[in-house]
């Protein structure tokens, strides 16, 4: 990779990061107050739970993402971004273009995705 794809590819992060944190954000707004408040014409309560739920876990999966792409942005800044964190094999950059803060190369996310199903 050069250094403009490796810029670009920072830009996509720092972008990406934005409109998660902004998104972690309302969902903590709302989970606190929104699902704690009384609505009126709500009246199941395991509709309610649901959704709280749904929303807990879709922050969760967005925190959970915000890690890896602070980790890849310090890697951009370390010099080492790009690299397997399995095999220590460049990731193409095609791979990185669609998922800039992937850490494994195709191959080792297969396996790693097969242990976790064993597991
Ligand atoms: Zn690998």
């Amino acid at each position: 990779m050069n250094k403009e794809q490796i810029e670009s590819l920072k830009e996509k992060l720092l972008r990406t990061r934005q409109t998660l944190v902004q998104e972690v954000d309302n969902i903590q707004k709302h989970s606190n107050d929104e699902f704690e408040s009384e609505v009126p014409d709500v009246n199941d309560d395991a509709t309610r739970t649901y959704t709280r739920q749904v929303m807990l876990s879709r922050g969760e999966a967005d925190r959970h993402q915000l890690k890896l792409i602070d980790a890849a942005i310090a890697a951009i800044e370390a010099g080492d971004y790009g690299t397997c964190v399995d095999c220590e094999l460049d990731i193409p950059y095609e791979r990185l273009l669609s998922v800039p803060y992937v850490e494994r190369c195709v191959e080792c996310m297969g396996k790693w995705e097969q242990e976790q199903k064993e597991a």
